[in-house]
């Protein structure tokens, strides 16, 4: 039998991550059981205005997926297709909440796929009690010092808090 060159299934998790939940960290985990290499990348999105930086977001990732020998973290700011291409990366993870989501994504993956037909995406579908659970939501329950420990790990947590205090700070001097 011809040796074969091992050939590597390596995935692309692309999002906001803005930042890291538990509903994310639930698709990474499974994700990275299907793929010889999960890289989780962060979106250089000039068009939103995030809470935290592409390298916050990075560093707060890192720290969440430490546990993960096979889950690189990453940003890329070009068109997805050609950060794959650059990556040699075949496939798009995208984790799916509701309806809405899939609609959404349904457009993302045609889009993508017109762009370059040699790349998949795989839909994973969220673990029912994350179904919920969004960065935006994170973000709304914690400007307002809610509670957020079970939606996100505890490092993030207090990122979330102290970046809302360095805010509720700035606002009051000015
Ligand atoms: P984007 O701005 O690209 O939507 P997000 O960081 O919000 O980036 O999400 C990245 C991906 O993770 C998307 O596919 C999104 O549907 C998925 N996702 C976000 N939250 C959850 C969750 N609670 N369960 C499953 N998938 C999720």
């Amino acid at each position: 039998m011809k040796p074969q060159a091992k050939i590597e299934r390596v995935a692309v998790y692309p999002g906001s991550f803005d930042p890291v939940t538990l509903g994310h960290l639930d698709i990474i985990h499974r994700a990275a059981k299907q793929f010889d290499k999960l890289i989780v990348a962060v979106l250089n999105n000039t068009s939103k205005n995030p809470l935290f930086t592409v390298e916050e977001r990075k560093e707060l990732l890192r720290q969440a997926t430490d546990d993960l020998d096979n889950v690189e973290v990453d940003s890329f700011r070009d068109l997805l297709v050609r950060y794959m291409r650059s990556r040699d990366a075949g496939v798009i993870v995208r984790g799916i909440r509701s309806v809405t989501d899939f609609e959404y994504e349904l457009q993302l993956a045609s889009t993508n796929r017109h762009l370059d037909e040699g790349i998949e995406t795989i839909f994973m579908t969220t673990n029912p009690k994350y179904s919920y659970l969004s960065s935006s939501i994170v973000k709304e329950i914690a400007q307002f010092e809610g509670e957020v420990r079970e939606l996100v790990p505890p490092h993030v947590e207090q990122a979330l808090r102290d970046r809302f205090r360095e805010r509720a700070q700035a606002a009051d001097r000015r």
